[in-house]
């Protein structure tokens, strides 16, 4: 309950910019995402100094409209509060936040290793070796016994490969068993075909729609700037890319496209975001990473990655779509909520080999951390955490653990890193493009709350702006 006499305090770290003649208010530390304030309220805001209470708001704002009451101010100071901007007697324990136990199991299973396209920055070695039926079910049932025994709520499977549609029939019985296990077991569960995109007939298309399974669909650039990703013949993909894509938007299947950005398409990024934005066809952009198959020389240096994705930022800023980009502007830098670790590698992310094993991510398929028989999965997967040492947060990491931008980043990809610097414990060879970068993420994620007034549909972040009739 306020009172005339309590005192606002803002949380340390809290970014703030103007957009659109609001104020966006992003507090690191809180699970609302960002806030955007009308002009009324900005003003307010701006006013805390963690001396002033509220009395001393109400006479301020009274200058400013004498039609004022104290319950406006003190309405706007509760958004304020439960948007979690500012706090009265303490701030809010933010372990409260971390140390909650993940519940939501990510589960990437490769079902082949075989592929229709020869990209030239695969990671997998390809061979004939698809999973078979024995250790597909086998999986799912382990899998599905290990997230009851450990309290996962929901699971998300994603099947690659290799190109998984080569092998649609499997991935479909799969989801069936999938859906009726996890039903037994009170485990939500969603399914998504992680795919070139090259199969992806009509009759695939109905199947996907029909079945409720999303498609996540490689593609990097237009024309020639997609091939990275080139038929063994060498032949271009992207006609065949774009017909899976206008296959799947006829009937409204719901996908995303993943684009990985090299030193081949960098400047290919904003056409490309300009024809998916005109086919309101949501993306996220990932930055290549070097693999042991890969000989050419790919990453885009990181002034080329600036450039590029700030004219790409600025379409997006020009003409938001209803949907959030948010968390897949910036390669690995999700706004979700706060968290420790970039990804739920050792935490909430088990990826099954074609063969049955276990590795710790995709990008590790030669190095097993043990296999679908054994006795707890959950505790494979954190056994086999690479990073060292274990239970590293982005706490641990130098200079990080001082950056405003800790919680988002959380100091980018740990392979990448250890690649490129020989440890953990420090930050992302990515770090000053996601420095350069993040505040334009927010300010797209504010333009697109400012002009649709939406609290969020999708990406689960943003705030209304604060009314105050001033
Ligand atoms: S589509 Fe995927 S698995 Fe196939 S070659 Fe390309 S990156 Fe590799
Ligand atoms: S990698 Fe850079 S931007 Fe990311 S948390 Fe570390 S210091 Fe901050
Ligand atoms: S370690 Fe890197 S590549 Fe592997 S899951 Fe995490 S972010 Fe992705």
């Amino acid at each position: 309950m306020l009172s005339k006499l309590s005192t606002p305090h803002l949380y340390s770290n809290t970014y703030t910019d103007n957009v659109e003649g609001f104020l966006l208010v992003y507090n690191p530390i809180s699970e609302h995402g960002i806030s955007i304030l009308n002009k009324e309220a900005a003003f307010l805001f701006n006013l805390i100094d963690g001396k002033k209470k509220l009395d001393d708001f109400f006479n301020l704002a009274k200058k400013e409209s004498a039609e004022v009451e104290f319950h406006d101010i003190e309405r706007v100071f509760n958004d304020f509060f439960h948007s979690e901007i500012i706090f009265f007697d303490s701030p809010k324990n933010k372990n409260i936040i971390f140390q909650k136990p993940p519940k939501h199991l990510g589960v990437w299973l490769h079902v082949t290793n075989q592929c229709n396209l020869r990209c030239k920055y695969c990671y997998v070695r390809k061979t004939n070796e698809k999973m078979n039926k024995k250790t597909g079910v086998k999986a799912i049932q382990n899998i599905i016994r290990d997230a009851k025994k450990n309290n996962f709520k929901k699971i998300t499977i994603k099947f690659s490969g290799g190109e998984c549609l080569l092998e649609f029939n499997y991935v479909l019985e799969l989801i069936k068993l999938t859906r009726t296990l996890a039903k037994k077991a009170d485990i939500k569960s969603d399914f998504v075909v992680l795919t070139n995109g090259v199969l992806l007939s009509e009759k695939i298309a109905n199947t996907l729609k029909e079945k409720k399974i999303r498609a996540a669909i490689s593609l990097d650039g237009l024309q020639k700037y997609n091939d990275n990703r080139v038929f063994p013949s060498g032949k271009s993909s992207f006609s065949y890319v774009e017909k899976g894509i206008n296959n799947l938007l006829k009937i409204k299947v719901p996908f995303n496209v993943s684009i990985t950005i090299t030193s081949k398409n960098i400047e290919n990024i904003p056409d490309l975001t300009k024809y998916l934005l005109k086919r309101n066809i949501p993306f996220a952009f990932n930055f290549y990473r070097e693999n042991p198959y890969v000989k050419e020389e790919l990453e885009g240096d990181d002034k080329k990655l600036v450039k590029y994705l700030r004219e790409a930022y600025l379409l997006i800023y020009n003409n938001p779509p209803r949907y959030s980009l948010i968390n897949g502007l910036l390669d690995r830098v999700t706004f979700s909520k706060p968290h420790l670790y970039t990804c739920g590698m050792g935490n909430s992310y088990i990826v099954v080999r074609q063969d049955g094993r276990i590795v710790p991510c995709q990008m590790t398929l030669e190095k097993p951390i043990g296999s679908i028989d054994d006795l707890d999965l959950i505790k494979t997967m954190k056994d086999g955490n690479f990073v060292k040492p274990i239970g590293l947060t982005v706490e641990g990491k130098n200079p990080c653990h001082t950056c405003q931008w800790k919680y988002i980043c959380c100091g980018g990809c740990p392979l990448l890193t250890f690649k490129q610097k020989g440890k953990y414990i420090v930050n992302s060879p990515c770090c000053a493009v996601y420095k350069a970068l993040i505040p334009e993420v927010l300010r797209i994620e504010a333009k697109r709350l400012i002009k649709y007034g939406i609290r969020d549909n999708e990406g689960h972040i943003g705030e209304m702006p604060s009314q105050l009739p001033l």
